[in-house]
This record gives C-alpha cells, sequence and structure tokens, in this order.
C-alpha cells in the first residue's frame, strides 16, 4: 500500500498576497496537486473555468454544502468559497500531495477536521505593510477600510493553529521557503519510519 499524500493548507490575511504566491508555486511545475477551488463569485476577465475556479451560482453552491461535498466553505465579501472534498480525499489516496490556498476562517475548518495536515501561514512582512496595502487598494471609503483592517487584524491572531509562518517579503523567496517547508515534511521521522517499518514487517514474514 502506497504512503498516503500529505494535505498541505496555505492560508493567511486577505491582502497579504496568498493567490500571488501560489500562482509562483505553480509556475514552473511541482510535484503536488492544486486544488481547484469552487466559488459563487463572478468570474473575472481573463479567469478560466475549471482552472482559476468552478463556478457556480449561489443556489449550486449551497446544494454543493448540503450534499457535504465541501471538505470546507467561507463566505467572503458576500460570496462562497469551498475546497470541493472529493479531489482532496481521491489525490492523497493515491499517495499525491494536495495544496490549498484559501482564507483564514476555511483553514481553521480543515484544522478541525484534518489536524495532521500540514498548515502554513503566510504572513505580511509587518502589520502596518498590511495596513497600508488594504488602503491603498483602491476606491472604498473609510469605513470599509477600517473594517478590511480590523479584520486582518484578527486573522492575524490566527497564526496559533499554523505550522510554519512565512513573510511575504519577497515573493519568490516566500515560494523557496513553502517548498522546502513541504521537503521537510516529507522527511519528518514519523513519516519515513513507517515505510521501513512495513518494509521489516514484510522481511520477517517471508523469513518464517
Ligand atoms: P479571490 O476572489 O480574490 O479569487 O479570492 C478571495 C479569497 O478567497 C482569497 O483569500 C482566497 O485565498 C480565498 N479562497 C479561494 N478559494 C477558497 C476556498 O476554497 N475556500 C476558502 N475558504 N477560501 C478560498
Amino acid at each position: 500500500m502506497s504512503e498516503k499524500g500529505l494535505l498541505i493548507v496555505l492560508s493567511g490575511p486577505s491582502g497579504v498576497g496568498k493567490g500571488t504566491v501560489r500562482k509562483a508555486i505553480f509556475k514552473n511545475g511541482v510535484d503536488f496537486e492544486y486544488s481547484i477551488s469552487m466559488t459563487s463569485r463572478n468570474k473575472r476577465s481573463g479567469e478560466i473555468e475549471g482552472v482559476d475556479y468552478f463556478f457556480k451560482t449561489r443556489e449550486e453552491f449551497e446544494e454543493l454544502i448540503e450534499q457535504g461535498e465541501l471538505l470546507e466553505y467561507a463566505k467572503y465579501v458576500d460570496n462562497y468559497y469551498g475546497t470541493p472534498v472529493r479531489h482532496v480525499r481521491d489525490t492523497m489516496d493515491r499517495g499525491k500531495d494536495i495544496f490549498l490556498e484559501i482564507e483564514v476562517q476555511g483553514a481553521e475548518q480543515v484544522k478541525n477536521k484534518i489536524p495532521e495536515a500540514l498548515f502554513i501561514f503566510l504572513a505580511p512582512p509587518s502589520i502596518l505593510d498590511l495596513e497600508c496595502r488594504l488602503k491603498g487598494r483602491g476606491t472604498e471609503s473609510d469605513e470599509v477600510i477600517k473594517e478590511r483592517i480590523a479584520k486582518a487584524r484578527k486573522e492575524i491572531q490566527m497564526m496559533y493553529l499554523y505550522d510554519y509562518v512565512v513573510e511575504n517579503n519577497e515573493v519568490d523567496l516566500a515560494v523557496e521557503r513553502i517548498k522546502a517547508i513541504i521537503q521537510s515534511e516529507h522527511l519528518k521521522r514519523e513519516r519515513v519510519e513507517m515505510k521501513y517499518r512495513r518494509a521489516l514487517l514484510e522481511l520477517e514474514e517471508e523469513e518464517i
């Protein structure tokens, strides 16, 4: 029996650059798969169905929630986002790692369901830096900006749920660090030991 794949969760406060880092990770090919999320938000120009997201109506999404088809889901800026559970399960069963890039409420749900997954928190270089980015995003009112900042501060407090923190000072460096974390996770004694234990058991059985 082959070893189960790892479930890797990349999350962090909104505005920290999770999407950019995730795209950079997959740009040059990696030996883990990306879990394409479902969303009820409108497709942005350039986005492709089944590549960026599976786009659903609000009703379709709510039906999927009821049918238990989602590993986690969250409402973010009035739209649903969620992870189809089947692809995650099948990929892990095939012995392949699967990578989720999701916001913090979803990551918390995964932590409750699958605590042994690998949780990586993408953090801003500083809280001030994140607040500058949230302010600089566009044309929102002071009220909306204030709300976003309050939310980002709460999201940063969720860091305690994670195994590793990677500061997003520079995308290439963050990508390198995330790949290194995944590699080290595979070398953890608990994971490697299992393989050797099985081999020893098989040898002993043959010798009987
Ligand atoms: P965007 O609309 O910019 O593509 O994504 C908005 C936010 O939703 C980002 O923070 C992204 O990480 C998060 N997100 C994308 N897919 C999922 C998902 O399947 N579940 C959850 N909980 N969040 C998601």
